[in-house]
Order: structure tokens, then C-alpha cells, then sequence
């Protein structure tokens, strides 16, 4: 097996999964290690240069190294190599650099790399971000990728659905806390952690996460929404729970926002798949989609919703959100609605099926879920007949007849109804 036929699958996997083009990662292999015959490629498995840093735990590798003080004169020092069991790590590494910057700035320069579809583009972002400070860096990556024609390894990159999940806030953002200061950050990242998990089971998909994993820095909201611009995301959802007034109180229940007056079609559709799954995977009182003037729906260029799982400061919400599997629950209920809204498919082999082939006849896109469910809302025939099937198919239980028999079903209600039905 050749160097690139070694590479490629490598670097379709870890890069397509997260907008980084293979041709892209593969180039930079050939060119960094000389196609993987550099001493640091052979003894190290390093085929980028990456080096150790402050931060890196895994084995090192020495090497005596060029390097430029800041008058220009060339000294020769020994330099710590991070050292990889095998390709994989370098490239995962490489990936990371790109999706989650340098570490030590504040916003990701490498951010104009992602979700590009052109080689040129990409390789021009990298280029743009100061990567190499060898002035025919791009033109040579240019050559490679046409010399070895690597641009059919990006193919399938035509079919990606891009996902730019955001935990709002940091962990120390002040007044972003329950009663008994938890931290709002600390329940969203459970959620987007599960949501990005369930992600993964499909096929195509890319995540793009906004926040910072680590939660120390609470990005400014900007910086959230330009990355998600720039990676020309598919679709946007940010994580949060609630807060009243910061004392404890009865109040709470679930909530989804959407941009107010200029929210697509879309985000509304991806909100009304998702807002009845949270409520059911919560178990909380459902108090609808909303509409809001808020950064992260307005600035935007993508659908794009606004999550709100429960109140820290209610006494009955906090009781489920302190409880993790229902946070997972949570987070695997907006990944499904996901799912349905960009009909994604299961990878073989992934653990269950969500989408039944009876969602395959509904059409969820510009307004015809709407018009599916403002057809049903109108309907207290439709309503009953969706009552009894989802009672006889054991998608929900018999309480709901009652309570349609009392006429004291609302519109969420029965939009609920149709969605754990048609599930
Ligand atoms: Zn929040």
C-alpha cells in the first residue's frame, strides 16, 4: 500500500466528520514527511511536525530542529515531537487544530479551513491563517493534491449535512447558575454532549461545536455564530436551561426559540420536531416554540434554534436535570428531531433505527409540516384518530384519550402526540 492509499481513509474519517477536506490533510501528509519517509514520519509516526507543547501527556520524540529568534539568525535546538502509535493520532490531532484553533487565542483562526467543498478555498484559508511560514506553502499543497488527483477522496463531502452545536455560555459566566450553584454550562454540555454522540450514529454528518469543550472561556457569542457562518453550517442549535428570578419557585417547563419575525420556515420546522421531543425525554411541562430577538438565531446565516430544557431555579425541573439520564435523553431527542428534519440515515451497525419508514411520506421542509400539523390542530376527528392509533401502537398511553375526551389536550399536546407517534 502507497503512502496516499495509506492516508486517505485516515483522513476521510477524521476529516469529513468534522469539515476538513481529505484532499486537504492528505497533501499536507505528502508534502510535511516527503510522503511519509521524513525521520520524524518513520520513528515518530508524526507526519505534520506537531510538536509536544506544554500540554501533551503521550510519549515524545527529540529532534534537533531549525529554528529563527526573532532577528532572523538560524540556531539548532532539540525540539519535543509528540510521537503516535500509528497515522491516526497526527491526523486526529491535525483535525483538532483546525476545528478548535490554536488553543491560545480566543477565537479559531483556522475556522475559514472548514466545511469548505474547493481545495483551492481550503488550502487559500490555510494559507490566510498563517499556518506555514513558507511562502509557496499553498501553491505546493495545489500541486500535490492535482499531481495525485487526492480531490476524489472529498467526494462524498457533496452529501454532508453540517451540524454547529453551541452549549451556551462558560462554566463561571456570573448569574448562569441554579440556586444551588450549578452551573447552566455544566447541564448544557451533558446535552450537547449526548446530542453530538447521537450524531455520530448517522451517516454524513459533520458537528461543529461553538463553545468551549473545556468551558473555561465563554466565547464571545460572535465568535460563536461567525464560525458557524464561515463552516456554512446546515443548521444551528444552542443548548441552554432556564431562569426565572434565581430563587427556587414551582414555575418551569421547556421551551425552544426561534429568531422573532425573520426566523426562517425552517428553523420553525426544526422547532417543532424538537421542542415535544424535549418535553417527553424531560418529562417537564411544555411551554411551546417561542420567538425571540436573540444573537445566536439572529446572526445566524443557517436555520437555527435556541434550546431551554427546564428551569435551574424550579424545584420540579431541577429534579430532572440533576438527573443525567434524562440530560442524555435530552440531548438524543434533539438529534433525532435533526434526524427527521434532514432525513439522515442510520450508519450500518449503528445501535437502533429512529426513523420508521412512515416518516419517509412526510415531507418536513418549507411549511409542509406545518401544514400537516395546522391540518391536525384543525381536526378533532384527525386528533381522535391519532389518539387511538397512538394508544393501540403503544406509542403513548391511554390518559391522552381522557384527557381529549375533556377536551383539555392543547395544540402542544397534540403536537406531541404526533410526533411520539410518528417517531
Ligand atoms: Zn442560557
Amino acid at each position: 500500500m502507497n503512502f496516499v492509499e495509506k492516508l486517505a481513509p485516515l483522513a476521510i474519517q477524521h476529516g469529513l466528520a468534522n469539515g476538513v477536506l481529505p484532499s486537504l490533510i492528505i497533501a499536507q501528509g505528502i508534502l510535511e514527511s516527503d510522503s511519509g519517509t521524513s525521520e520524524l514520519a518513520c520513528n515518530a509516526n508524526n507526519l505534520f511536525g506537531i510538536k509536544a507543547g506544554s500540554g501533551w501527556t503521550g510519549e515524545t520524540h527529540t529532534k534537533l530542529t531549525a529554528e529563527q529568534d526573532k532577528d532572523g539568525n538560524v540556531t539548532h535546538i532539540d525540539a519535543a515531537f509528540r510521537k503516535y502509535p500509528s497515522y491516526a493520532g497526527c491526523v486526529i490531532d491535525l483535525v483538532h487544530k483546525y476545528t478548535h484553533g490554536t488553543g491560545w487565542e480566543d477565537f479559531n483562526r483556522y475556522a475559514g479551513v472548514l466545511g469548505q467543498t474547493d481545495y483551492k478555498l481550503a488550502i487559500a484559508a490555510l494559507k490566510a491563517a498563517g499556518y506555514a511560514t513558507d511562502v509557496k506553502y499553498a501553491t505546493k499543497l495545489i500541486e500535490q493534491v492535482e499531481k495525485y488527483e487526492l480531490t476524489k477522496y472529498d467526494k462524498e463531502v457533496d452529501n454532508v449535512v453540517k451540524i454547529a452545536l453551541d452549549a451556551g455560555h462558560g462554566i463561571n459566566t456570573p448569574g448562569k447558575q441554579s440556586p444551588a450553584d450549578e452551573r447552566e454550562w455544566s447541564f448544557n454540555n451533558k446535552v450537547l454532549l449526548a446530542c453530538a454522540a447521537a450524531l455520530k450514529q448517522y451517516e454524513g454528518v459533520q458537528i461543529l461545536r461553538l463553545d468551549d469543550p473545556t468551558g473555561k472561556t465563554d466565547i464571545p457569542l460572535k465568535t460563536r455564530t461567525d464560525n458557524a457562518n464561515m463552516w456554512g453550517a446546515d443548521a444551528l442549535v444552542s443548548f441552554h436551561h432556564n431562569a426565572d428570578k434565581g430563587r427556587w419557585g414551582i414555575h418551569g417547563g421547556v421551551e425552544t426559540y426561534v429568531q422573532e419575525r425573520t426566523a426562517s420556515q425552517a428553523s420553525k420546522d426544526i422547532a417543532a420536531i424538537i421542542q415535544p421531543r424535549i418535553v417527553a425525554a424531560m418529562g417537564l411541562r411544555n411551554r411551546g416554540v417561542k420567538s425571540k430577538n436573540l444573537h445566536m438565531t439572529r446572526e445566524s446565516k443557517m436555520p437555527a434554534i435556541l434550546t431551554e430544557g427546564g428551569f435551574m431555579d424550579s424545584t420540579i425541573d431541577i429534579t430532572a436535570m440533576r438527573d443525567d439520564t434524562k440530560l442524555k435523553a435530552q440531548g438524543e431527542a434533539i438529534a433525532e428531531g435533526l434526524a427527521i428534519y434532514f432525513k439522515l440515515k442510520k450508519k450500518a451497525g449503528a445501535s437502533k433505527q429512529p426513523v420508521k419508514k412512515e416518516e419517509d411520506e412526510l415531507e418536513f421542509t418549507s411549511g409542509t409540516l406545518r401544514n400537516t400539523v395546522d391540518d391536525l390542530l384543525n381536526s378533532p376527528a384527525k386528533q381522535k384518530k391519532l389518539i387511538e392509533d397512538g394508544i393501540k401502537a403503544g406509542s403513548f398511553g391511554t390518559v391522552w384519550s381522557d384527557k381529549f375526551e375533556k377536551k383539555q389536550l392543547g395544540k402542544h399536546d397534540i403536537l406531541g402526540l404526533y410526533m411520539l407517534h410518528y417517531k
